[in-house]
């Protein structure tokens, strides 16, 4: 079954956002617990009450995305301490939120550190927001500036340093794969990839897809999303990756430009048009 969900925004009203979402079919969401730039992070609505309205909307699959303000793999002692602090409370109100994973882009090599160096902080931090229960999803990134975390082979040194094989997995985004060099304009290139995130991270670590189109062209290492199918991701990928997505069971989240349920239409009617022709085979 294809589950799909979007990034959308609270500033509505969680009940309102939930049951925009449930009303447009979405089976899986994923908010920002707080302003991802900085600021005072908000009050929660009562974990309880929330659960329920997910329920009832038939939304199970829920992600919280980790705020960027700041760096998981920063080398100076208070600027990690900060991340370390930021990031084990977002563990907590993640959990309040009905969140499954904590989605985490890994940071940036800092200038003056080796990447190595820079790994290691990360790799710190994870494990101090282990402490906390829950699950953590890190990101491949579109290798922009000094971003980490932009090869399968770097994510795999990753998950192999953290060691926690049971609560870190890896969110795959399709914009930042194609930003990356990872082309996906055949079903050719979809099996290509997964083949090569199978012989790195291992398949089995993928717990939810970025389904995003990549504005920039393949390579350009820069990361800007847009709809789907307006940039460099042909139907034919597009289709492979959501074959494999519904057989695989891993939930796909919207992060094409907007804000809310009425500004990814086109996208939701992309993904239906696939749905369509699944239900014709069956
Ligand atoms: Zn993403």
């Amino acid at each position: 079954m294809i589950r799909l969900g979007a990034q959308l925004s609270q500033a509505p009203g969680y009940e309102y956002t939930v049951s925009e979402a449930g009303q447009a079919g979405l089976r899986a969401l994923q908010w920002f617990s707080r302003n991802p730039v900085g600021g005072q992070s908000g009050v929660l609505p009562p974990p309880n009450a929330l659960r329920q309205l997910l329920q009832q909307h038939h939304i199970d699959s829920v992600y919280i995305h980790a705020p960027y303000f700041v760096n998981p793999a920063s080398v100076e002692e208070a600027k990690r301490e900060r991340a370390m602090s930021v990031l084990s409370q977002e563990m907590r109100r993640a959990r309040r939120l009905s969140g499954r994973y904590v989605v985490l882009h890994p940071g940036h090599w800092q200038h003056g550190a080796s990447r190595a160096e820079s790994l290691d902080a990360l790799t710190a931090t994870v494990q101090a927001m282990l402490a906390v229960p829950g699950h953590i999803l890190l990101e491949n990134t579109a290798g922009q500036g000094k971003e980490l975390g932009d090869t399968f082979e770097e994510l795999a040194a990753m998950f192999d340093a953290i060691g926690a094989p049971r609560r870190v997995g890896m969110m795959l985004d399709t914009a930042h794969a194609m930003a990356r060099g990872y082309a996906l304009a055949s079903s050719r290139d979809v099996r290509a990839l997964l083949k090569h995130i199978d012989g790195t991270v291992g398949l089995s670590c993928v717990k939810g897809i970025h389904l995003n189109d990549s504005a920039y062209p393949v390579g350009a290492r820069r990361d800007r999303h847009t709809h789907l199918l307006a940039g460099q991701l042909t139907r034919e990928a597009l289709y492979a990756i959501l074959s494999w997505a519904n057989d695989a069971d891993i939930p796909l989240i919207l992060e094409t430009p907007g804000r809310d349920v009425s500004q990814r239409l086109q996208d939701i009617a992309v993904v239906s048009g696939f749905q369509q022709l699944v239900k014709v085979d069956a």
